[in-house]
């Protein structure tokens, strides 16, 4: 999945745009997905045809597809609408619209705490299953060395990380797992601000971060 004319390197998954379109991602991957794609042409036309394809399935279970909305769902394929998914990031704010609704609106409310060596979070509001926060990493500050024991989703809005996999910069998305070890490095010259969604306690390797967890949520 590469697009030439968009800078964003790093994807979603085809799994997780059918899972967002079928409706089933808990609340606080919905919220990276949507973020993503309110960001990103290419995934945005993905969801969209899933959701039209997710539909046709539905109708189909419900009543017998005549040829004429058979024809209609595969004209909405080849041409998406813009209905089902958010709009695009407002233009000027590190805040795209799908996550301006989780703090308010305004970039400036966010209330972000302390959790150690600079890096400050803020969790936000969403239903089980999943929890999502904003993140932000001062230019140059590793966040501590971790692995995973479910799904971690990160979405940069600001600034760029490297980790062993590649870098990460404004709309790429690192799709973690189980089988993932990693330690995120913020880009000098700016401060790495992500929108990051787990499913589950991430693992750490230093004693410190690992007696800090429960108070920090992560
Ligand atoms: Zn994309
Ligand atoms: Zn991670």
């Amino acid at each position: 999945m590469k697009n030439r004319a968009s800078p964003i390197k790093h994807h979603l998954s085809d799994q997780l745009l059918m899972a967002y379109a079928a409706g089933s991602l808990p609340e606080a991957f919905s919220l990276v997905v949507a973020t993503h794609v309110s960001l990103c042409d290419e995934c945005r036309a993905l969801a969209e045809a899933y959701e039209a394809v997710g539909g046709a399935v539905l109708e189909a279970e419900t009543a017998p597809m005549s040829d004429a909305s058979l024809e209609a769902c595969m004209a909405r394929l080849d041409k998406p609408t813009t209905s089902v998914v958010n709009g695009k990031a407002h233009p000027r704010s590190v805040i795209p619209s799908p996550l301006a609704h989780y703090i308010g609106g305004d970039p400036k409310a966010i209330r972000w705490k302390p959790i150690g060596m600079g890096v400050r979070q803020a969790i936000l509001p969403t239903g089980k299953g999943a929890s999502a926060r904003l993140l932000c990493i001062p230019a140059g500050q590793a966040v501590p060395d971790h692995g995973h024991r479910g799904l971690e989703l990160t979405l940069v809005l600001q600034g760029a990380f490297r980790d062993d996999k590649d870098r990460f910069g404004p709309g790429d998305v690192e799709i973690a797992d189980e089988a993932d070890q990693h330690k995120p490095v913020a880009e000098a010259g700016c401060d790495c601000v992500c929108l990051a969604a787990t499913d589950a306690p991430l693992r750490f390797r230093g004693i410190m971060p690992r007696l800090l967890q429960p108070i920090f949520r992560i």
